[in-house]
């Protein structure tokens, strides 16, 4: 992740030390870790199922760590570590994953905010798990877009800017300390603020029921003439402000990497039942070999040794989480169509890569193939 010079002060003030064992992917602790986040993966699906304790798990696991480099307090992983860690954690609990894509996704945009206050205000403690974060900004990429006017605007207003409207995805929207949150000025300039839960006038739904990941409490968060501050500007104004940020991609391999870490599990399962049931054998090998086929190539475009483009991993992916994860429930049978069997969740789960932060081209070239029965 390139990161842009910071200010001494913050340096000095910050004096974050890592004080949690530094997992690596394929580390004994991170097996222990996954063992646990499997284990109460099966226990959440509603909306009062937040997975807090999953979440503790990781932040005393020093996995928001990952993310950071080490003069902030964080483990300075390669953009392949991240993405080997994320495969692992996806494979074992894609709800509590998927929540930590959408904080961490807050976490770095602070810290390449080069904005002192709010790194000073907020980075330590939600490295640290102490407070959690997360990103309202899909309305200035994937959603809402064909509406006449911006969804959440911002006001110029004394000292800071004035917020109306609403931020249509929040992930853990109820549980948030500080909202990364997008909104468009009246000339369509944007800005991204650092906006603490706090602040008068923010109203956060409790979480919709979902076709899957229910348990990640995302909902719409309003703002009602809120009233944010000068110094929780991390970015802006300018036109597209989430491409200003260096080192931070919206969607991109990230999505894959989840995509693929559920076809693993979904894998893993098809091939422990072939084990004893030898007529599985074939299609579990078949499907295994691809996960692993496109595991690589997702390595490969993270260390930027391959050309690969990254809308076709990730088409790639979501195709193979909907295929294994149905490949599974064929296998499991009736047994896996009753509710709390994890393989009727994966297929749940599946579905939801075909609209998370799922840009055009990709969605058409879905419709393509479930309409046509082949590739664009
Ligand atoms: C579980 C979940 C969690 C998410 N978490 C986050 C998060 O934490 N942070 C974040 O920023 N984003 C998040 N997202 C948002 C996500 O990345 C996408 O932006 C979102 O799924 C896009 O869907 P939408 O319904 O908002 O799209 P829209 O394009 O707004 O479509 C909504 C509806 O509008 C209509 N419509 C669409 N296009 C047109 C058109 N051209 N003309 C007329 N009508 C049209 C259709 O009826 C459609 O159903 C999340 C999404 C989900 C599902």
């Amino acid at each position: 992740m390139a990161l842009r010079p910071f200010l001494p002060t913050v340096l000095i003030e910050l004096k974050m030390q890592p004080t949690s064992p530094v997992l690596t992917p394929s580390a004994s602790s991170m097996n222990d870790l996954c063992k646990e986040l499997s284990r109460h993966a099966d226990q959440i699906s509603g909306i009062s199922d937040w997975p807090a304790e999953s979440l503790r798990l990781c932040g005393d696991a020093g996995v928001y760590r990952w993310f950071l480099p080490e003069h902030l307090g964080g483990y300075g992983w390669s953009e392949t570590e991240q993405i080997k860690g994320y495969l692992r954690l996806a494979q074992a609990d894609l709800t509590t994953t998927f929540i930590i894509t959408q904080y961490m996704g807050a976490v770095r945009r602070i810290a390449v905010s080069e904005n002192d206050h709010v790194m000073q205000r907020w980075l330590d403690t939600l490295v640290s798990g102490k407070r959690f974060a997360t990103v309202g900004i899909s309305h200035l990429t994937t959603s809402r877009r064909h509406l006449s006017q911006p969804v959440l605007r911002a006001q110029p207003a004394s000292g800071g800017y004035s917020l109306d409207g609403l931020a249509p995805w929040v992930t853990g929207a109820p549980h948030a300390d500080a909202y990364v949150i997008g909104a468009t000025l009246p000339d369509n300039q944007q800005v991204l603020l650092c906006v603490p839960s706090s602040l008068d006038g923010i109203q956060a739904g409790p979480g919709h029921e979902l076709v899957a990941l229910s348990a990640s409490c995302t909902d719409q968060v309003t703002f009602d003439q809120v009233h944010v501050p000068q110094d929780c500007l991390i970015n802006g104004p300018q036109e597209n402000v989430l491409k200003s940020a260096t080192g931070i991609r919206t969607g991109g391999l990230q999505t894959s990497t989840l995509a693929i870490g559920l076809a693993q599990a979904a894998v893993n399962f098809l091939s422990s039942e072939s084990a004893k049931r030898t007529e599985l054998k074939a299609a579990a090998d078949e499907l295994a070999n691809e996960v692993d086929q496109l595991t690589q190539q997702l390595l490969h475009a993270s260390s930027g040794e391959s050309e690969c483009d990254s809308s076709e991993i990730r088409t790639s992916a979501n195709r193979l989480a909907l295929r294994s994860t149905q490949a599974a429930l064929t296998a499991a049978k009736g047994a896996g169509f009753v509710k709390g069997h994890p393989v009727g969740r994966w297929c749940r789960e599946a579905l939801f890569f075909l609209v998370w932060s799922c840009p055009q081209p990709i969605a058409n070239a879905h419709l393509c193939e479930l309409a046509f029965g082949h590739q664009s």
